[in-house]
Formats: C-alpha cells, sequence, structure tokens
C-alpha cells in the first residue's frame, strides 16, 4: 500500500492526502477519511487538513490513544469524527463522546450483543440528557464545545488560555455567546451567577439557581441541554468558518 502511495503513504505525504481529499470532495460524494493515532506525528494538523481539503468524516483508530487525542482533534477542527478500537463499554463510549467525537466504530467485538447493548445504553442516555455527545466542562477537561458551558471571563482559569488559544479575546467570546442566545431561552436566567443561562454550567452540575430556573421556565434538563448544543454550534461556527468548498451556506 505504502509503495502503491495509498493508506499509510498519505499520512506522511498531507499534500497528497489533501489533493485527493479536495479531489473526491469535488465529485460532491461524502469523504470519509480513515487514520490512525499516532503514525502521522501530528494528528490535529492531519485533521484540520483533511477538514480544510474537503473531508465530511475522520474516522480516527486510537490504538492505544485515550480520549485525549480525540479532544486534540476535536480543538482543531469541527469535522464529523468516528472513534474506533475498544469501544465495547459505554463508558469507553462515552469518554470519547464527551471529548468531542460524534460516533464510534467498532471492528474486534462488534458481536451482535455488544452493538445491541451499547445501542441501548447510547438511546437510554440520549433520551434522558438530549445532547449525547455534550463535552464536559471546560475546567474538568472538556473539548473546544465545551465553551457553551462557560462562564463570563471574570475569573483564572482554563477559558482564558483557551480564548487566546482559538483567537477569541474576551470581549468578543462575551459578544459571541450573548447574541448567540438573543430570543431563545437561555437568554434568560436574572437569577443565576451571571444573570443568563448562556453562562450557566452542565446539567451534570448540581445547581440549585440554574434548575430552579429552569422549573420556572418549564424547561426540561433535556431542552436545557438541547440550547446548549446549539448555543456550542454557533460557537463552532465562529472558531471555526465554514471552508471555501462549503455549499451549504
Ligand atoms: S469559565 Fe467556568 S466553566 Fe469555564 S473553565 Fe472557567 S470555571 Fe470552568
Ligand atoms: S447559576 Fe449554577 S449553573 Fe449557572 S453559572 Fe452559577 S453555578 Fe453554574
Amino acid at each position: 500500500m505504502i509503495d502503491a502511495g495509498a493508506g499509510e503513504y498519505l499520512l506522511h505525504h498531507p499534500d497528497r492526502l489533501a489533493e485527493m481529499v479536495r479531489a473526491l470532495a469535488a465529485e460532491g460524494v461524502l469523504v470519509s477519511v480513515k487514520i490512525r493515532a499516532g503514525v502521522a506525528g501530528n494528528d490535529p494538523k492531519i485533521a484540520r487538513l483533511a477538514w480544510e481539503a474537503g473531508a465530511d468524516l475522520l474516522h480516527v483508530d486510537l490504538m492505544d490513544a485515550g480520549y485525549a487525542k480525540i479532544r486534540q482533534i476535536r480543538n482543531a477542527s469541527p469535522v464529523m469524527i468516528i472513534a474506533n478500537n475498544s469501544m465495547q463499554s459505554f463508558d469507553r463510549v462515552m469518554e470519547m463522546f464527551s471529548h468531542g467525537a460524534d460516533l464510534v466504530s467498532l471492528a474486534r467485538h462488534s458481536d451482535a450483543q455488544t452493538l445491541a447493548g451499547l445501542d441501548a445504553a447510547i438511546t437510554r442516555y440520549a433520551k434522558e440528557f438530549g445532547w449525547y455527545n455534550a463535552p464536559k466542562q471546560l475546567c474538568r477537561g472538556g473539548d473546544v464545545r465545551a465553551l457553551t458551558f462557560c462562564c463570563l471571563p471574570v475569573k483564572d482559569c482554563p477559558l482564558l488560555p483557551t480564548l487566546q488559544k482559538i483567537g477569541l479575546s474576551r470581549e468578543e467570546y462575551v459578544r459571541l455567546k450573548r447574541e448567540a442566545v438573543q430570543g431563545t431561552s437561555l437568554q434568560d436566567g436574572a437569577y443565576t451567577c451571571f444573570g443568563s443561562l448562556a453562562w450557566c454550567c452542565k446539567v451534570s452540575s448540581p445547581c440549585l439557581l440554574r434548575d430552579a430556573t429552569l422549573d420556572q421556565m418549564k424547561m426540561s434538563k433535556k431542552q436545557y441541554m438541547e440550547e446548549k448544543r446549539r448555543l456550542s454550534r454557533a460557537i463552532m461556527a465562529r472558531v471555526f468558518p465554514p471552508r471555501d468548498n462549503d455549499d451549504s451556506g
């Protein structure tokens, strides 16, 4: 495969990979790029390059790497990520989902019983919490999508270095979230820490103030998480502006 200029060869020749992805994307087909973590040297860079060239999916064979690899890739691009390898337990799958994976795939252990068990557990979770792959909070190791749960930038915490890394000033961050929640239920929440649910934490972080606000608004935790998901998408669209070849508007 390497001699033929395919497979692993492309991870060491990213320009050629980008060329191929661009050519496929230009044909209007869905493009999935499969990589094995740790081969290219800089996986986030490969992810970014593949996404910029027009890839729709990045299928990551994690080998021995853990969720930190998925987080690095998520922080480098908004491409849809499939986490692969040893995904046979719900805990392992949730680890991947809460650090940036959109989907998981199984090879070994992809027997009917394991697949049905995972499917049932993920479906149950999604029914209860809505946003099945919500990130962990940023200060608990979450990826860039976790800005949706972040506070106003008033303290010394992982928010400020993250904003710096993605090139957003404090003012831009505040404006972005305020504008994104305008006219939505997240705009309300006068009795929460920062006067709006836009700055409120994930439902898994217990909080009487937020929960009382949600009760008052007759908003379920699932609906709250769906609103947070919408806010996260707006944030991601700002952090990763559409590619030149995107025609979805
Ligand atoms: S802004 Fe709040 S949620 Fe975000 S990292 Fe800081 S303390 Fe954590
Ligand atoms: S009110 Fe509760 S959920 Fe909202 S920011 Fe404060 S601690 Fe977090």
